[in-house]
């Protein structure tokens, strides 16, 4: 996607050797090539939300990964000099959480006074000009991130984030890292000549952190909004010489109008006088590209634009190098951008079959910079961080509440009962849905989760949730509430009252998009129809699957107010359920779920995933059902609580088959 020769096939040149050491064929980008005497090419590169992604590992699944890894993007780089005549490299924020190997260091190694954090040792080795701060940066502490910036061979720069309250003039906040840094450098120009240029680098970081990280923030900082931060302090470059202004913003793209301290500003940002380039992230999107921004007004995704003014979004986890290139040209003293281009730069491709291959080579030195402790981390996903009283496994999650289910309910409850704890819904019912992602099906009779009691080790985690979600949180009524258990209930067929193993699962419904919503209790009657189609469309207005639906003991209120929390993929309308959509969300969180387990795990150290039973199938007299599963869960049949289970022999490719008494 968006290579060179898309966007400049005619004035494309091509030179062995040049810059680069090698003797492979560099195509010069056109600016550097065409560059005149009083014209300059100068290339900057982005790296964003890295979130500890050295290695090109998946360590929750405990295996190598090509869609990831600094030390493969860092391989462009060579490459990416060689086509330029000046460059630069500056890294959007979110590097220091996001995977085991940051936990690891944060939970478990720690940071000293004079450590040094393994993504800042492979940084180094990179030669970053500047970087700015992430919203994840705060997840570990101040104290932790302090001694880990100490280590970096590179500035920081943040001008939206104050150690105490916000003064009345932008200006005079006190922040807690420098605004913006002016680079003074030589370029080279097309006659070959060098001469002085300053760069000025500002950056941002999304104002929510307030309430993302209150609990390592509060009373110890404060946010500001990014474009009014912009505003104050870019005459200030200007005053000060800046020739150019970048804005490293650690913001997404987002085209529904401006607001108040917006999480995702990049846009309007652009629309600051004086900001000339703009570097975004934080929405592990690709920006230019096709389908993630389309449509938005004053966002060009073919050219790379944000307000006519050049801009990019490098991807996530190293999955794309961001590029701008600018070309200056020399106007008095000072320079000038005369024209620019963009460009996301992927580290690996999908071949004609979606088989992803790998398009560069890791960089030697940057792995040997993180190589200790990404092998200490090798062990610690491997290691028991915490204990779980009861086995943990899938293998009756249709039927029956599940441990597996459970816990990932229990966990979203606690992490965004934390964090609604201040706000305006502080005092609404908080409930929780989750759903089996591992159950057989087209998986295999071994795609189970299956976790014996005992220790509990992180790469568990990715058993427990399959996919990088984010948690995200509704706002919904009872009725909605039941509707919600009517759309998940379309994972059974109807068994008339009297069927004798009647085949239980609708093949055409996927089981993760079988909620379990916990925090109300309720029964599932098999005799009636669906009240929805699989697009939630209403198709049987007098059917009602859902009975006995109760909140605190009680018929639940179909007036009263919930927060249910679920996964962005849900609150965003994934699965298509009645009304549930992106205008019911009340918070998004910046963590994934994953995240939130792990987290759980270590603050609880033992873990009681016992499901509660709070839901179960209506009684039918005389009437059974089948189903298939994996053959491991024989053993745990009898003791499923809240639903009659038995052996019915061997099911088809491997599969047992169960009974259900209903
Ligand atoms: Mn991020
Ligand atoms: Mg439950």
């Amino acid at each position: 996607m968006s290579h060179l020769s898309g966007l400049h096939p005619i004035s494309r040149r091509a030179l062995l050797g040049g810059f680069a050491a090698s003797s492979a064929l560099v195509v010069l980008h056109p600016f550097a090539a065409r560059a005149a005497n009083n014209q300059a090419h100068l290339r900057i590169m982005e790296t964003t939300d890295i979130h500890v992604h050295v290695f090109p590992y998946d360590y929750y699944a405990d295996k190598p990964n090509d869609t990831l890894g600094l030390a493969r993007t860092a391989s462009l780089i060579d490459g990416i000099r060689a086509e330029a005549g000046n460059s630069m490299l500056i890294d959007n924020g979110d590097f220091l959480q996001g995977n085991p190997l940051g936990d690891y260091v944060a939970y478990e190694r720690g940071m000293k006074e004079g450590d040094k954090h393994p993504v800042i040792s492979a940084m180094n080795v990179l030669g970053y000009d500047v970087g700015t701060m992430g919203n994840h940066e705060f997840n570990y502490g101040l104290d932790f991130l302090n001694k880990v910036l100490a280590g970096a061979g590179f500035p920081f720069v943040c001008a939206n984030l104050t150690k105490g309250m916000l003064a009345s003039d932008p200006k005079k906040d006190e922040l807690m890292f420098k605004p913006y840094v002016i680079i003074e450098k030589r370029i080279r120009d097309g006659s070959g000549a060098t001469s002085p240029i300053k760069v000025g680098f500002i950056g941002f970081v999304p104002p929510q952190i307030m309430t993302w990280d209150a609990k390592n923030l509060e009373g110890k900082a404060q946010t500001r909004d990014i474009v009014d931060a912009a505003k104050a302090w870019v005459p200030v470059m200007k005053e000060e010489g800046a020739d150019i202004v970048i804005a490293l913003s650690h913001s997404g793209i987002d085209g529904t109008g401006q607001s108040e301290r917006m999480e995702n500003a990049s846009l309007y940002l652009a629309g600051v006088e004086g900001i000339d380039a703009i570097f975004t992230g934080h929405q592990h999107l690709v920006f230019p590209g096709p389908k993630d921004f389309d449509g938005i007004a004053g966002a060009d995704a073919k050219k790379g634009t944000l307000m006519g003014k050049p801009a990019v979004m490098g991807g996530f986890w190293g999955s794309h190098m961001g590029l701008i290139d600018l070309l200056l040209e020399k106007d008095g003293s000072s320079w000038k951008i005369i024209s620019s281009t963009s460009e996301a730069r992927p580290i690996y491709h999908r071949d004609d079959n979606r088989k992803i291959v790998a398009d560069v080579k890791d960089k030697p030195e940057v792995l040997a910079a993180a190589k200790a402790d990404h092998d200490a981390t090798l062990a610690y996903v491997r290691r028991a961080v915490g204990k779980t009283s009861a086995p943990l496994y899938s293998y009756f999650a249709l039927v029956a509440d599940d441990p597996s289910v459970q816990i990932v309910s229990n966990a979203q409850a606690w992490y965004i009962k934390q964090m609604l704890k201040d706000g305006e819904y502080k005092d609404l019912p908080v409930l929780s849905a989750a759903a089996p992602f591992k159950a057989g099906g087209r998986g295999g009779p071994d795609y189970f989760t299956d976790v014996a009691a005992g220790d509990i080790a992180i790469k568990n985690v990715a058993d427990l949730y399959l996919y990088p979600n984010t948690v995200q949180a509704v706002l919904i009524t009872g009725a909605q509430v039941k509707n919600w258990l009517e759309m998940s209930a379309g994972m059974f067929n109807q068994v008339k009252a009297g069927a004798k193993d009647a085949v239980l699962l609708n093949d055409g419904f996927p089981s993760y998009n079988y909620d379990v919503i916990d925090g109300v209790t309720y029964q599932i009657d098999l005799s009636q129809p669906v009240r929805f189609d699989k697009d939630g469309k209403l198709i049987n207005q007098d059917a009602n699957r859902i009975v006995d639906l109760s909140f605190d003991g009680k018929p639940i209120d179909p007036a009263q107010k919930f927060v249910v929390v679920t996964n962005n993929y849900r609150a965003g309308g994934g699965g298509k359920f009645p009304e549930i959509a992106g205008d019911k969300v009340i918070f998004v969180a910046p963590d994934t779920n994953r995240d939130v387990i792990v987290r759980y795990i270590v603050d609880q150290g033992t873990i009681n995933p016992s499901a509660d039973a709070n839901w179960s199938f209506k009684p039918l007299a005389d009437t059974t059902a089948v189903f298939e599963s994996g053959p491991k869960g024989r053993q745990y049949a009898a003791a499923v609580k809240g639903a009659k289970i038995e052996d019915a022999g061997d099911g088809e490719n491997g599969f047992a088959k169960f009974r259900l008494v209903l």
